[in-house]
């Protein structure tokens, strides 16, 4: 087994890469640029080795510089992750001549594969299905216009040594085509230092099956099952899943045979990916193979429970394949979605900044977690704006998408704009929940998926102030099973007040507009007064999370997640995401100090909490009664109580110390 190993990467992938690599004992290398000295994956790796400045030509995508780094580091191997250098054929020869091993194919198949023109003789003549198209090396115009009218319109031109969707071009008409190749090629030129384009049968609304491949030096080659990854945003993925939905078995079988075939044709060796498209006559095409590790490699290891970087470093040291064909099992369902740094409101534009918070929902056997930075860590001009991979795994798919929706709930990042409500909007439609997938479901659904200027329903306002009042109602019958005496009319969750009827009041934040609900206790349940009238409701939480509500006498079923200050609202196949917003407790953050104040005079109703208690950021703590209305001061963070200062029924000035709390 290799001894060490130099991670020729950064972020997530190089994370990823140690994490295996440490768990089989391999000593690890990782290169950085100066602005990624404190990068997670520098500190991860056993010793981190400074290559150049930040921008990538000089550092990540510098070969005499890493090279260097290995040698001085005595590193016996380079694993190239995904991107910068993994398909350079030059870089895994120079690895080579220096005596270090390659952690991927020989230079002579990533050669073989980089040219999509190239790559598809040889899959046509290992009997592998094609799109109809030309790849001749002839690029004349007039042959190429013959060619295309030859293959029928819309053709797809694409770069030959294309990658990430630039270089290719749709053309709907013959008369269209000539200016649409100029375009193409000068794309091509300019991001691959190539102008060859091919042309291809563009397929109406095709979905995007890759199947992971395995080879190693003693001529075995099998495969491990697909992904979907058909949910794309401008030709490029954003959401993967294993196994692909529906497909039907005997064309999974046939794909994984043609995919093999492609891998023993070029004798290869590591990890690869074959991609097909898969038409909607039910035939597969293949378009490309990539020479070395996905960033949707994630799913494939939670169906399979095998871990694809022990695989390439078993096999990149000369052992044969851990397992045979037959003994790969595909079992359960599971998901990827790539979180980015990027505003979906204003044309995706990538964004950066710091992650002033970063809180990924936790880690186990359902949710996996992949990421390159820590809370406080800058997302800078010079690298990819992924900010982390989320992976999800349960026994069929829509248990797998209900994990999704959840995890994309639990997390919270600020400091910069990202996609994750975009994900959220793909994961909760019904579209995706039916596994209606192929690469025409972003523009198909664009109108459902971008944050929508409508106001949220009566509905969905219902639904959220239930939640709200449901976690207030465990709240306080927490703090009365706490408190000395159980019965005090003061625990009661009703409402109950001597004189008069209580309102309470239940206040979000709908996109720029507060929304204020007053609520009567009516019963067990209550009579919410919503923009558009009054409202009868009642409601129960069940141990999955859905709340089971009667809204005016309707029953209703809705997933409603409440997540930090957002609640968020899955209901007629969108999500709607509400903040919470206690004008009360907004006030009593900003005092700071671990010392929360009245924000106006009024009296205490309620004490949810006495001194040594430890509390968490959001826990109710006082609830104050001013202008006939009730507001909860809560906690601000973590911690615990030090003192409360009054008791229920005393009156307050505003600006007095309520409770004084010491952060943990
Ligand atoms: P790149 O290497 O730039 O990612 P690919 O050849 O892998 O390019 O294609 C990327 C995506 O473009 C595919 O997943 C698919 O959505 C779309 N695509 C590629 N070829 C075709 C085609 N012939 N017809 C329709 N869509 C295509």
């Amino acid at each position: 087994m290799i001894e060490s190993l130099l991670i020729a990467n950064r972020g997530e992938i190089a994370c990823r890469i140690v994490r295996t690599a440490r768990r089989m004992g391999v000593r690890t290398v990782a290169v950085c640029s100066e602005v990624d000295r404190n990068a997670l994956h520098a500190r991860l790796a056993d010793e981190a080795v400074v290559i150049g400045p930040a921008s990538a030509r000089e550092s990540y995508l510098n070969i005499g510089a890493i090279l260097k780094a290995a040698r001085e580091t005595g590193a016996a191997a380079v694993h190239p992750g995904y991107g910068f250098l993994s398909e350079n054929a030059d870089f895994a020869q120079a690895c080579r001549d220096d005596g270090l091993v390659f952690v991927g194919p020989s230079p002579d198949a990533i050669r073989a594969m980089g040219s999509k023109s190239a790559s598809k003789e040889i899959m046509r003549t290992a009997g592998v299905p094609l799109v109809p198209g030309y790849h001749g090396a002839d690029q004349d115009p007039a042959v190429l216009q013959r060619a295309a009218d030859g293959i029928g319109y819309p053709v797809l031109v694409k770069a030959s040594a294309g990658g990430g969707g630039r270089g290719m071009r749709v053309v709907e008409r013959a008369d269209q085509f000539e200016a649409a190749v100029a375009a193409a090629k000068r794309e091509a030129k300019a991001a691959f230092g190539d102008d060859t384009v091919l042309i291809e049968k563009y397929l109406q609304r095709p979905r995007h099956v890759e199947v992971q491949v395995f080879g190693d030096s003693h001529g075995n080659a099998i495969h491990l099952f697909e992904r979907d990854c058909s949910i794309q945003r401008r030709h490029q993925k954003v959401f993967e899943e294993s196994p692909a939905p529906g497909l039907p078995d005997a064309t999974r079988r046939a794909m994984g045979a043609a995919a093999v075939a492609a891998a023993k044709a070029i004798d290869y060796s590591g990890a690869g990916t074959v991609e097909f498209l898969l038409g909607q006559d039910g035939g597969f095409y293949f378009i490309e193979m990539n020479t070395r590790l996905q960033v949707e490699h994630p799913v494939t290891e939670l169906v399979t429970g095998l871990d694809l970087v022990e695989w390439q470093l078993r096999v990149a040291s000369g052992e044969p394949l851990p397992l045979r064909q037959d003994d790969v099992r595909q079992d359960g369902h599971a998901i990827e979605v790539r979180l980015y740094a990027e505003d979906p409101g204003r044309g995706f534009l990538p964004q950066t900044g710091t992650l002033n918070r970063l809180t990924m929902p936790a880690e186990g056997p359902h949710v996996r977690v992949d990421t390159g930075v820590r809370e406080g860590d800058a997302i800078s001009v010079h690298y990819d704006p992924m900010i982390a991979k989320l992976i999800v795994w349960d026994h069929d798919r829509p248990a797998a998408v209900r994990r999704l929706t959840k995890a994309l709930a639990a997390t919270v990042i600020g400091g910069v704009n990202t996609n994750r409500q975009y994900l959220l909007e793909i994961a909760a439609h019904p579209a995706f929940a039916a596994g209606e997938v192929d690469t025409g479901f972003i523009d198909r659904h664009a109108g459902d998926l971008l944050p929508s200027s409508q106001p949220a329903s009566d509905r969905v306002l219902a639904l959220a102030a239930c939640q709200v009042l449901i976690e207030r109602r465990a709240a306080v019958a927490a703090a009365a099973a706490r408190s000395a005496d159980p019965w005090s009319p003061w625990n009661l969750t009703n409402g109950w007040r001597l004189n008069g009827e209580a309102v309470e009041t239940v206040r979000f934040r709908d996109g720029d507009a507060p929304v204020e609900i007053a609520v009567r206790h009516r019963g067990a349940g209550w009579r919410l007064t919503l923009p558009g009238g009054e409202m009868d409701a009642s409601a129960e939480a069940e141990a999955d999370g859905t709340l089971a509500a009667d809204l005016g006498g309707r029953r209703i079923r809705a997933a409603v997640i409440a997540d930090g200050d957002t609640v968020i609202v899955m209901d007629g196949g969108r999500a709607h995401r509400l903040l919470r917003h206690d004008p009360a407790a907004a006030a009593a953050q900003d005092t700071g100090g671990g010392k929360l104040t009245s924000p106006m005079p009024g009296k205490i109703v309620r004490v949810l909490a006495k001194a040594g208690d430890t509390v968490r950021r959001g826990t109710p703590l006082i609830v104050l009664e001013a202008m006939k209305m009730e507001h909860t001061i809560a906690a601000p963070g973590d911690g615990t109580v030090e003192r409360i200062a009054f008791q229920v029924g005393d009156m307050v000035e505003e600006g007095v110390e309520l409770v004084a709390i010491s952060a943990t």
